[in-house]
């Protein structure tokens, strides 16, 4: 659907829990943050009516995140259903990657089509440190899976000072020696986020020149959010980044989002949205649900303002909580 600044939005992250198996430092405390209770959560039934209602408005694609949405019982079934429903023509998933070893099969065959993995180092003992959880080998045997079963796997790291500013030539590497997308993510000063130092892309690539030589912008479109792609000569794969600090993108918004207890999100830089559970709950109808849900959306904030004093609205939640 067409919201009120002309932007096409058809692009739909749903977090389906705000449970984790890691506990990341810039995304949550080390003791987690307060857990929603299992009632205030949307039912799978929710979900799936919520996503029938979107893809009527023009929603196409359906990013299941979390939390960990593999901690999520019965989300191979969800995805199932999402699915089929039509109008829904990709579905895709973003995980921390330590359940996929054991997941990606029955993810695949119930249409899971790609899936952003996200990892920040290629080092054990700081992958420890940043996810205070020693599980990098599980992340490993997962993504190499997932690219054996054919599935689009790209690596999402979030690139942070403080983490692995040493490592990201390594990291990149992985493109290098496989067909896969290696995606630099800006650090947003988002909840816990705030206490550590982000780099720009453009410092990246300019790293990665100075190891590996130049990289040309590919100017085909690649997947459905604002990454922009480059290639080397060298590469099997290609280098994403996703710079929404150093390079806006709020003029090409393409995505609205659900969060976990079913509040429907405009935007990732201010808590503006509406509640969807407590309509479901009370017998809203399938008009006016969307009716609801294309007034909201029509009216998504015009911008984001992280590092602008003052601004309004602003969202204080972790990122566990949205879902990035
Ligand atoms: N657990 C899944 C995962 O880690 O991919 C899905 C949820 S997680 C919140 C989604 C993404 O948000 C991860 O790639 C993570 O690196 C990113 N993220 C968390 N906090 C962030 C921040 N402050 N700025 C930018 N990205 C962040
Ligand atoms: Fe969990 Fe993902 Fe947040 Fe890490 S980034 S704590 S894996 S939700």
């Amino acid at each position: 659907m067409i919201d009120k600044l002309n932007r096409n939005i058809e692009y739909l992250r749903i977090s389906v829990t705000d449970r984790c198996n890691l506990r990341c430092t810039y995304c949550m405390p080390e003791e987690g943050v307060p857990e929603i209770k299992h009632e205030d959560i949307l039912s799978f039934d929710e979900i799936i009516r919520i996503c029938k209602v979107v893809a009527k408005l023009g929603i196409k694609k359906i990013k299941i995140t979390g939390g960990e949405p593999l901690v999520r019982k019965g989300i191979v079934e969800l995805i199932r259903e999402i699915n089929d429903i039509d109008g829904i023509d990709e579905i895709t998933m973003t995980s921390n990657g330590v359940l996929l070893d054991e997941m990606v099969e029955d993810l695949k065959d119930a249409g899971v089509s790609a899936i952003n993995v996200s990892l920040d180092t290629l080092n054990r003992e700081n992958f420890a440190k940043i996810t205070r959880r020693d599980k990098m080998d599980q992340v490993i045997n997962g993504i190499k899976k997932s690219v054996k079963l054919g599935i689009k796997t790209k690596i999402n790291c979030l690139v942070i000072k403080e983490h692995n500013y040493n490592e990201l030539c390594d990291i990149a590497r992985l493109a290098k020696d496989d067909n896969i997308q290696v995606r630099f993510i800006e650090l947003m000063p988002i909840g816990c986020g705030k206490q550590f130092t982000g780099i720009p892309n453009e410092e990246i690539l300019k790293m990665l020149e100075d190891e590996f030589g130049e990289f040309e912008i590919v100017k085909e479109k690649l997947g459905n959010g604002p990454a922009r792609y480059y290639k080397n000569k060298d590469f099997k794969g290609c280098i994403g980044f996703i710079s929404a600090i150093s390079n806006e993108f709020c003029e090409e918004c393409n995505r609205v989002r659900l969060t976990s207890n079913g509040f429907l999100k405009l935007c990732l830089h201010y808590n503006k949205g509406i509640d969807l559970r407590e309509p479901l709950r009370n017998g809203i109808s399938d008009d006016d649900l969307k009716d609801k849900i294309y007034k909201a959306i029509y009216n998504k904030p015009i911008h984001h303002e992280f590092y602008k004093y003052n601004s309004v609205d602003v969202e204080e939640k972790n990122m566990v909580e949205i879902g990035g």
